[in-house]
């Protein structure tokens, strides 16, 4: 008899269907052993009758233990899943030991028994979750004419800041891992115009917060001949296409998380833009005295998105806060934007018109302080045919984090690297 599984049972009521999975829950009284099987698609009850042959295996069996189970399934609306199924074939495939997992346990154990927590329902609906938000990313740029391309994680230039780079022995040489696949995504874009890669990035943050991890999921994307105005279009279009998707074809994991599918059929453009000098004026407004040239922190980006529905943009900020290869919009400020997630979250997406013009170039290169030597390949793209371009990257945890209102980024991905954690 072939295995089915759990989400396929509303199709055999009445009939005998085999099962196999791990016993989430287990109850047994005088005359039955209720025992709550869970696989990948959900779970059901299953109860086990005194005059069954495998009472007593059924009695002992333990917490996550893997068993193969025949029986008959009938509806009862009492029991989770909305069905329930009598046994009358029970087998054990893999015992459990005690598990370690009881109720009510504190986060830093959770954290260290994490390769287990991850069979938890919360768990679980968090990686189905992100999976559909990464397929609905990959389908919005396959039909909008992106390339996914593949960058290398090991490179010998940084582009996001010395100070979060992480060093790594390359030979004798020194080499670091990927803060941003960027740069090479701009070489590439010139190859094939519409080009996007999922990688993950490096940055050793050394401040603790709720939004960073020292390990994190980089979606990032470049476009040729597309100014900052087009980039905001382009990361606007691709956020609510996920968002509706996942509210029209999920709504039940939204909902396990306490979020309303509604709120995500809401995200659509245009989104809500403010420039830098704006929002200063919106800060002050609201208490905030944020000194001109300062990039926004938690702090002020809470503040700013903290009563919205809707990502909000932020763009043209002051060249001082921004990276060295960003266009000038004008002699203060530079042609790129923030994407702000409502409800506090704050940054989602930095993104940018790069400077394509060889000497802006080299000028910029040279007042941020840094090496041209390092940059000499990335130069060099402004030397043969460059074009206009722009691109963004997206931080998929902390994007996960805000539509699953999660309160910490670390709940957004399996296996969590945090400053005091790279275990399990
Ligand atoms: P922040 O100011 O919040 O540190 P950033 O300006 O360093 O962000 P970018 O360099 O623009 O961020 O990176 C692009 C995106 O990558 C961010 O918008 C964010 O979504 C994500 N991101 C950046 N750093 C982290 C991190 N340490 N952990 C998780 N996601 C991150
Ligand atoms: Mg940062």
């Amino acid at each position: 008899m072939a295995f089915k599984h759990i989400a396929e049972i509303p199709g055999y009521v009445g009939k005998e269907v085999a099962l196999r999975g791990w016993v989430h829950r287990h109850r047994a009284t005088k005359n039955n052993v209720f025992i709550v099987l869970r696989d990948s698609t959900g779970v059901v009850q299953c109860v086990v009758k005194k005059d069954a042959k495998f009472f007593e295996d059924a009695e002992r069996v333990g917490i996550e233990t893997s068993i193969a189970v025949k029986g008959t399934v009938k509806k009862d609306e009492r029991a989770p899943g909305g069905h329930e199924l009598t046994l009358n074939s029970f087998k054990v495939v893999g015992p459990s030991e005690e598990f370690p997992i009881t109720k009510d346990q504190s986060t830093e154990f959770l954290l260290d028994v994490r390769h287990l927590w991850l069979r938890s329902q919360r768990m679980t609906q968090m990686m189905k979750a992100r999976a559909y938000l990464l397929g609905y990313f990959r389908d919005w740029f396959k039909e909008n004419g992106f390339w996914e391309v593949s960058p290398p994680i090991l490179t010998v230039t940084g582009c996001e800041g010395g100070s979060t780079l992480f060093s790594i022995d390359y030979f004798g040489r020194k080499a670091y891992l990927s803060q941003s696949a960027q740069l090479y995504l701009e070489a590439i874009s010139y190859s094939l115009e519409r080009v996007y890669s999922l990688t993950p990035s490096f940055r050793a943050e050394k401040s603790r917060t709720t939004r960073h991890l020292i390990e994190y999921w980089h979606l990032e994307a470049e476009e040729a001949f597309v100014d900052n105005e087009g980039n905001m279009k382009i990361e606007e279009e691709l956020i609510s296409y996920a968002c509706q998707k996942l509210a029209k074809e999920h709504p039940q994991i939204l909902k396990f998380f306490g979020r309303e599918p509604k709120e995500m059929l809401a995200v659509k453009p245009p989104f809500e833009r403010l420039s830098y000098d704006e929002m200063l004026e919106e800060l002050k407004h609201k208490g905030i005295d944020l000194p001109w040239g300062e990039d926004p922190g938690a702090k002020e980006e809470k503040a700013l998105t903290m009563d919205r529905k809707k990502p909000l943009f932020v763009y043209n900020y002051p060249r001082g806060a921004k990276a060295f290869y960003m266009k000038k919009a004008d002699e203060k400020h530079v042609a790129c934007a923030d994407l702000l997630a409502p409800e506090g979250h704050g940054e989602i997406i930095g993104g940018s018109e790069r400077i394509w013009d060889l000497k802006e170039l080299l000028q910029s290169i040279k007042e941020f302080g840094l090496n041209p030597k390092d940059y000499e390949w990335y130069v060099d793209l402004r030397r043969y045919g460059s074009v206009p371009h722009s691109g963004f990257g997206l931080g998929v945890e902390r994007t996960l984090k805000w539509i699953l209102k999660l309160e910490h980024i670390r709940d957004a991905v399996p296996f969590p690297r945090t400053i005091n954690r790279v275990y399990p």
